[in-house]
């Protein structure tokens, strides 16, 4: 029998060594200078060569006005040069550029201040969070990077707390915690923002019983200025307001029990021009509404963009794109403010693609609908009535009504999800890194609220077969991914480039005329022609960059920066395996002429065969694969096959399912992100997830046995299914 305190030391160092994983416990980059000065960035004009925030500027148009590099010269970009993060795992950061430094950051919400000439490390900041926090994030242990202003470097670590750095120094001025993680399953991953001297955070924790809200503190002093909350709370809570009050109206039940979600876990954005700040709301929690809300109701805010006064934090306008929503469809999506002309006038707008597959054009000014397409397939709905600015919801795709199985596309991870869209005013166009994942919900009682796994009232991440080469089918064929050029003003697609996979990159567009966006299939680095699609440049980055790639200048030169490492809710979906290890989260830059090289990547090993199951029941199987959905899945993807990050727990080496409760239940490789699972999981239980990883591992094994041929013969007739499935669906 393993004892735990003897085991982490040794599995840690092989597990390393085998897996490819990093403990991070000390860079290998020590700071090397001191930052001379820091400016106050002009967020607000940035014709500069800085990237002061996180969609550039206040507009959010991830636009740089840098023409350095264009349709001509891109075929001449090469790497200038790269910085490895401390971790393997997911990185979603936009760097943001201030005077010749990159502040990005890596998962575990490690900030790093880089010299954006070289890449050399000039400070880091570790805030040390606790890996079992890793339990209640949703979506992996990223972050989407910080605010830089007056000085000051601004972000949310993952367990909630909000940091303000010395730009300099990298030391810590202050820091608050923003939400209560011993009262609900709180965490943060998105960029805060800040406008007139208060920094603006939210939160996430929508599928952990959460209520969302989003707070102001004082850049200075970190005093909390205020807070909304985007769903009512108990009725007789002193807090409630008049805003409150009409919220809670379109509430039924005891939905303060369940929380509510409405989480604003990503955009966040001031209007200078109309003085809002606009938030985008997330999903309702539990996802099922007949448990949150049995007798109906719209649940406000849920799946809205509410706009705010930035002083006061009070209730200015709300649009609800979702009224009543039930499929995990968040408007957390990028908000960008834009300029067209509708109705015979000019008008100030949001553009806003959000998961549910729709592109919206609101009027910032009052809030009101102008126009709702879909830019990607869905059959959620019938459209939308102009009139009311209400969707015509298809009943078919309400999974709320029984208990049987539902499929609806888009699913719960959208047709968009967090990686940022971008627009060009040169083509007049916003381009989406769009996504078609179908989904199966099926209604379930909410067996009470636990901590540590989803609750939502569905069968979680419902695609999947027993068969696991018609699962690796399904996931080739029917998850898709494309980069769409969408035309506000006509509401239909200028084009598409279509994408094999899922979880490809966020966007950025330059007046070089170019756009540049991470491809998931190729692991590479591509920059398009902005007017029709046509690929011009693309370079491997050994891994998916799936955040939003920026552009900044130092002296005179243009460059290109974006964080490598799949992850995030990208990486939920199964990835089939590489031949290599992708390398820890990384940030690249790239400029004219440049030739740096990447270090060779470090090839995989088979470790043969698995031990066999034990027990071999099918109700001990079942019941470890409903746990394995539940607590499981959104690290280690359907069947544990990875997101080529996390190991593909079906090929494991034999003395890690030997360890299996050393590392599930007493938390033997926590250092390394595994959280321990013994406060939340039986004996039973833990046995029975054995059991459902070991049969897997087993059918998998066997799979790679059979004759090459045969597999091949089966794949083919397994594509045609997938095909015509995926056209009833
Ligand atoms: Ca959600």
């Amino acid at each position: 029998m393993w004892s735990t305190g003897s085991l982490t030391r040794s599995t840690c160092s092989w597990l390393i060594l085998i897996l490819g994983l990093d403990v991070g416990v000390a860079s290998a980059q020590e700071p090397a200078t001191r930052i001379q000065s820091v400016s106050t960035p002009s967020i607000a004009q940035p014709h500069t060569d800085d990237w002061p925030t996180y969609g550039l500027d206040y507009r959010e148009q991830r636009h740089s006005p840098l023409k350095g590099i264009d349709r001509s010269s891109v075929s001449r970009l090469g790497l200038a040069w790269y910085f490895d993060t401390d971790y393997a795992r997911g990185v979603e950061a936009t760097a943001v550029v201030v005077d010749g430094v990159a502040y990005v950051t890596g998962s575990w919400s490690v900030v790093y201040a880089l010299d954006a000439r070289s890449g050399q490390l000039l400070w880091k900041f570790d805030p040390n969070v606790p890996k079992s926090v890793g339990a209640s994030a949703c979506c992996d242990v990223v972050n989407r990077g910080v605010a830089v202003y007056e000085g000051k470097v601004f972000f949310g670590a993952l367990d909630t707390r909000l940091f303000a750095l010395d730009a300099k120094t990298g030391a810590k001025l202050w820091e608050v915690t923003t939400a209560d993680r011993s009262k609900a399953e709180y965490t943060s991953t998105g960029a805060p923002r800040v406008a007139k001297g208060k920094v603006f955070i939210g939160n996430g924790g929508g599928e952990f019983g959460v209520r969302g809200y989003v707070s102001a503190y004082d850049v200075n002093t970190g005093a909390l200025i205020w807070r909304f909350y985007t769903v009512p709370g108990h009725p007789s809570d002193p807090e409630t307001d008049e805003t409150q009050a009409m919220a809670a109206k379109t509430w039924t039940g005891k939905w303060w029990q369940y929380g509510g979600g409405g989480t604003v876990w990503d955009s966040i954005v001031y209007d200078p021009e109309l003085d809002k700040l606009y938030i985008g709301t997330g999903n309702g929690s539990p996802w099922n509404r007949k448990v949150r809300s049995p007798e109906g109701g719209d649940n406000l805010f849920l799946s809205s963009i509410v706009a705010l006064e930035p002083d006061t934090g009070k209730y200015v306008w709300h649009y609800q794109e979702v009224p009543a929503e039930t499929w995990d469809y968040t408007a957390t999506q990028t908000i960008i403010l834009g300029d067209m002309a509708f109705g015979g006038r000019e008008r100030k707008v949001i553009w806003h693609a959000p998961k549910n597959g729709y592109f919206y054009v609101i009027d910032r000014a009052d809030g009101k609908l102008l126009s709702a397409q879909p830019y990607s397939r869905q059959t959620w709905s019938l459209g939308y009535d102009m009139n009311t600015g209400r969707p015509i919801e298809n009943p078919k795709a309400d999974w709320t009504q029984s208990t049987e199985e539902v499929s609806v596309i888009p699913g719960a991870a959208g047709a968009h999800n967090w990686p940022p869209m971008a627009y060009s005013p040169q083509t007049k166009l916003v381009y989406i890194p769009e996504q078609t994942i179908p989904w199966v919900y099926q209604s379930l009682p909410l067996g009470g609220v636990r901590r540590g796994t989803y609750n939502v009232g569905t069968v979680v991440a419902g695609l999947t077969t027993a068969d696991p080469l018609l699962f690796d089918v399904f996931m080739r064929t029917m998850l898709k991914g494309a980069l769409v050029a969408w035309d506000p003003v006509q509401q239909k697609a200028a084009w598409r480039v279509e994408h094999g996979s899922i979880a490809n990159g966020g966007i950025l567009t330059t007046a070089g005329g170019l756009v540049f966006q991470g491809a998931d299939e190729t692991s590479s680095l591509v920059a398009y022609d902005a007017q029709n699609g046509t690929a011009l440049w693309s370079f491997p980055t050994q891994d998916a960059p799936v955040a939003a790639p920026m552009s900044y200048a130092v002296d005179g030169e243009q460059y290109i920066l974006v964080g490598v490492g799949r992850g995030g809710t990208s990486g939920l979906m199964p990835r089939p395996r590489d031949t290599a290890l992708p390398p820890k989260g990384r940030f690249m830059a790239f400029k004219l002429g440049a030739q740096a090289q990447l270090p060779a990547p470090t090839p995989r090993v088979d470790y043969g065969d698995p031990p066999a199951p034990i027990d071999r029941s099918e109700a001990t199987f079942d019941a470890g694969e409903k746990l394995f959905r539940e607590y499981c899945v959104r690290c280690h993807t359907l069947k544990g096959v990875g997101n080529g990050r996390l190991p593909d727990l079906r090929r494991l080496p034999r003395a890690m399912y030997d360890s299996f409760d050393a590392i599930v239940r007493d938390g033997a490789v926590e250092g390394l992100g595994m959280p321990r699972f013994g406060h939340l999981l039986k004996a039973e239980e833990l046995a029975a997830l054995k059991t459902y990883l070991l049969v897997e591992a087993e059918k998998d094994r066997a799979l790679r046995n059979q004759p090459s041929w045969w597999v091949a013969i089966k794949r083919t007739g397994y594509e045609l299914l997938a095909k015509v499935l995926v056209r009833l669906m």
